[in-house]
């Protein structure tokens, strides 16, 4: 389905953690490196289909993003979970809506959406307002496959920590974001895959995460073409770690864009 597409990609927009790399105060080899591998900014991509334009995820370095990747209009929004380092750049969607004279479409799961309302109560404050707010059209997902900006995507659940969260996956590519375990109905769900995103916070075992370790047993176990680690720490360097990896394992990096669908491997 994605065949259809001229041009199709994965644009990462953040690969860090929570608090991205550098870290603020922290002196390490990796927070100073002058590698620009190694800036990673709050987790988040853009999938660019033809002309359609697909956000997932809206971190806090999201008008940053938008800026330094030319992001001029957004067709939705699909949200992964509702955890800050994923929300809270969503007030930056106001020029979107008056550019796109709007509403964005959003889509989330109930639990998500709850948090996005708890997070961002002034946005469904209903009394009249002389500032702007953003304007959102949310769909609210199970784990039935969703129709987004006329893109098919099958809502994947994981484990993150104690809570589950959602990845997504497009045609044969995935996008798994923060997990620390993915269940069997979902590593059904993800067979056959040119394209897979995984999270790889670190070495060292995280209790909401999974490890650079974990993820390659995962690739090993779903055999997708290619693997793509993300939300990634400062105690990853990339140069040296992407050098162990096997050769269809790659760090992702802020800017890397993925071409996907049509040309795979390009
Ligand atoms: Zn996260
Ligand atoms: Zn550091
Ligand atoms: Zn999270």
């Amino acid at each position: 389905m994605l065949e259809e597409f001229e041009h199709a990609s994965i644009l990462v927009l953040g690969s860090g953690t929570s608090v991205g790399v550098p870290m603020i105060g922290c002196h390490c080899k990796v927070c100073t490196s002058p590698d620009p591998r190694d800036k990673r900014l709050r987790p988040s991509v853009l999938l660019r289909l033809g002309e359609k334009r697909v956000l997932i995820d809206t971190s806090p370095d999201f008008r940053h993003q938008a800026l330094r990747f030319g992001i001029d209009h957004i067709d939705a929004i699909l949200y992964t979970h509702a955890h800050a380092d994923h929300i809270l750049g969503l007030d930056d969607v106001r020029p979107f809506n008056f550019m796109q004279k709007g509403e964005i479409p959003i889509y989330a799961s109930a639990e998500t959406w709850a948090a996005i309302e708890r997070t961002f109560s002034y946005v469904f404050d209903t009394s009249p307002t002389q500032s702007s707010r953003p304007r959102l059209d949310p769909h609210i997902f199970k784990n039935e496959p969703i129709c987004a900006a006329g893109i098919a995507f099958i809502p994947i659940p994981v484990s993150h920590g104690k809570g589950t969260v959602h990845g997504f996956r497009f045609g044969d590519s995935a996008y798994l974001t923060d997990h620390s375990d993915i269940p069997e109905a979902s590593l059904e769900k993800l067979t056959g895959l040119d394209v897979l995103f995984l999270d790889a916070l670190r070495h060292n075992p995280h209790p909401t995460h999974s490890t650079v370790e974990e993820s390659l047993k995962t690739v090993s176990l779903l055999q997708p073409k290619r693997a793509f680690f993300t939300h990634i720490s400062h105690d990853i360097p990339h140069a040296t770690a992407e050098a162990k990896l096997p050769s269809n394992v790659h760090l992702a990096y802020d800017g890397l864009e993925i071409p996907i669908g049509r040309s795979p491997g390009v």
